[in-house]
């Protein structure tokens, strides 16, 4: 028997703008005082008419375009209808068949590439609070959330292990920092993750899919990896032991508790009819023209592989790269130093990244010290110097002249040769030996 399984990820995004997605309530919600931070928009009160924010479309474009999405000309958003109490309007406004984008990819470092099949824009719910007041069991809720702007990326299915998932999601959630369009901070639910999972399994009987299975609101990587780990084989086994296969009406929602490391059964998943999508009537569709995509695609800044891309030109080892490039302070510092001939990129690389070092204005000065003790092999420092001083008699001939300044000269290209790795004094001493000889 082989199991290959099959992994896709829904990952929610809320957007940092000033005001929510359809009023201009703030979105800044968090920590804030409940109910404080609503309008007859984000409360559903019937007659409000929604305005759409451009600062969030503008966001979910530009994640679009960093996912290597595709622009739809047309777009437009629907209604998804759902009854939930932290949902004021009894549906969401999201986008159904025509999203802001769409058939993007993520690489993961092995080369493989994941599918994006959507990115789309929607609006956050509000948030339920189960309590106890006067000894009464109640449910309070507050709609300070309702209505901020959340962006969902949807991948293809293309991912077939927890390690591969992780690394999506750690390249996801750095692609979103590297944007600046949300914080992402996980633990305050800014980014949240939905994995679906079932697995591909054949035997001497054929082939087989397991049902689907969508994890809800898991809020840290690792969780995602445990809750994946645990779908797999639980659904293998649950196969074994069943036999029961993928069907149109099997697919359901689990949620996962971190402390038990098991995912539970919350319901069977419905499927989008249930949803009785239509067009929402109160926000014209969208024509999305070049010249406006155009102008995102320039404006985003680089992101992280390219980054990363950029240090191992530079000559840094990937592993250190990649740490750099998370930290905006080390890779700012690297970068200003990258053509000071004093200073050994790669080596300021590995001292940042090692924590041996750190950035401040005594940075170059703290690289030097710790490679005061450079180079004294002077048999090696001596062949350099040779070189150099063959490859520039003119500046020979002004030192014979008595400009004895140009010593300088041969001490600095040997320091650049030696990528500062040199002991400046004895590299001193070498020079003066050879021009007076
Ligand atoms: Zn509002």
């Amino acid at each position: 028997m082989t199991t290959t399984p099959l992994i896709g990820l829904e990952v929610h995004v809320e957007l940092k703008t000033k005001s929510k997605m359809f009023c201009s309530c703030s979105a800044d919600h968090f920590g804030k005082s409940p109910n404080t931070q609503t309008c007859p928009v984000c409360l559903g009160l019937p007659g409000a008419l929604p305005v759409p924010n451009q600062a969030a479309i503008d966001s979910c474009i530009k994640i679009g375009l960093a996912l290597n999405c595709s622009v739809n000309h047309l777009s437009k958003f629907d209604r998804k209808q759902y009854f939930y109490p932290d949902l004021a309007k009894g549906y969401q406004i999201s986008q159904y068949d025509q999203p802001f984008c769409e058939n993007g990819f993520i690489t993961l470092d092995s080369g493989k590439k994941i599918g994006i099949e959507r990115v789309h824009q929607e609006e956050d719910t509000g948030k339920l609070q189960h309590t106890t007041i006067k000894g009464e069991k109640v449910s309070l809720v507050d709609y300070n959330r309702s209505g901020v702007p959340l962006v969902e990326i949807v991948s293809k299915p293309d991912l077939s292990s927890s390690d591969e998932a992780k690394e999506y999601l750690k390249k996801i959630h750095e692609i979103i920092k590297a944007l600046g369009v949300s914080n992402a901070d996980m633990e305050k639910g800014e980014m949240r993750l939905e994995p679906t999972v079932n697995v591909h399994i054949e035997d001497e009987k054929g082939s087989h899919y397991t049902p689907l299975v969508e994890v809800k609101n898991i809020n840290s990587f690792n969780f995602a990896q445990q809750a994946i780990d645990y779908e797999i084989k639980r659904q293998i086994d649950d196969f074994i032991s069943s036999g029961i296969e993928k069907s149109n009406t099997n697919k359901t929602t689990r949620g996962y508790d971190s402390i038990k490391k098991v995912t539970f059964l919350q319901r069977t998943k419905e499927e989008a009819k249930d949803y009785r999508y239509f067009p929402e009537p109160d926000i014209p569709p969208f024509v999305i023209d070049d010249i406006y995509v155009e102008n995102l695609k320039n404006s985003l800044p680089e992101l992280p592989d390219q980054v990363v891309a950029n240090l191992v030109g530079l000559g840094v080892e990937i592993k250190f790269a990649k740490i750099i490039a998370k930290d905006g302070s080390m890779l700012k510092a690297v970068l200003e130093l990258r053509d000071d001939r004093e200073i050994d990129i790669p080596k300021l690389a590995s001292l940042l990244a090692n924590k041996k070092i750190s950035v401040g204005k005594n940075l170059k000065a703290d690289y030097q010290s710790l490679n005061k003790k450079g180079n004294t092999n002077e048999e090696e420092l001596t062949k350099i110097v040779e070189a150099i001083i063959e490859a520039n008699p003119g500046v020979v001939a002004e030192f014979k002249k008595g400009k004895t300044n140009v010593q300088g000269f041969f001490v600095g290209q040997a320091m650049k040769q030696t990528a500062g790795s040199a002991d400046p004094q004895t590299l001193s001493k070498i020079v003066s030996k050879l021009l007076n000889q």
